[in-house]
């Protein structure tokens, strides 16, 4: 028995996607969202708390005046690995009318939070709205999903933490996306 407060190995199953993906990838996003607003005044609206480390490599990629605000909405309380859907706990605090927004979040996944968000965004009347997941995952089982205009990795229908995304508000500091293994969700045998 060890009291060491190293995250023990056998939490993480894999790493489903690794730091230099993640850089080049994010890289790539920069580029893309810089040139789809060179012209115009961008609002970033981030929807916290999963999209931080996202957020934070993703507005240094892109080299354009803007304004960065942030919400919280929680789908996942505590130690659920399948969503409740979406509730607000830190709502918008900026006037949003006439701005360009882009609305980022770390993952999509029944569309539900991000739908959310964007409903509350566009009732105060945007110039224009767009939004970025880092992680979509495939749902081929949903007949309709609210599709992302930038999307950075599509990943197979399974739980994942780390680079932001947790379980029980844990993981985030793990700087690759990983599957959770069962002895850290307490599912195992
Ligand atoms: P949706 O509303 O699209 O079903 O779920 C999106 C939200 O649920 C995300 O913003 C994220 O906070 C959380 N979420 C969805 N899938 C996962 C996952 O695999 N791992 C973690 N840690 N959070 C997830
Ligand atoms: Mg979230």
């Amino acid at each position: 028995m060890t009291d060491s407060r190293f995250i023990p190995e056998t939490h993480l199953d894999r790493v489903l996607v690794d730091r230099d993906r993640i850089a080049a990838r994010v890289d790539e996003l920069g580029r893309q969202i810089a040139e789809t607003y060179r012209d115009q005044d961008l609002t970033i609206m981030a929807v916290l708390t999963g999209s931080m480390i996202f957020l934070a490599d993703l507005i240094r990629r892109i080299p354009l005046m803007m304004h960065i605000d942030v919400v919280s909405i929680s789908s996942y309380p505590g130690r659920s690995t399948t969503t409740r859907g979406p509730r607000w706990l830190l709502p918008i605090s900026t006037d949003l009318k006439d701005r360009n927004v882009l609305v980022i979040d770390d993952i999509l996944d029944s569309g539900l939070t991000l739908q959310a968000m964007l409903s509350a965004v566009r009732a105060m009347e945007p110039a224009s709205l767009r939004s970025c997941v880092l992680l979509r995952k495939e749902r081929p089982d949903l007949e309709t999903r609210f599709e992302p205009d930038f999307v950075g990795f599509d990943i197979p229908n399974e739980f994942v933490v780390g680079y932001g995304l947790d379980f029980d508000n844990l993981y985030r500091n793990v700087p690759e996306i990983c599957l959770l293994s069962e002895h850290a969700t307490g599912e195992q045998a």
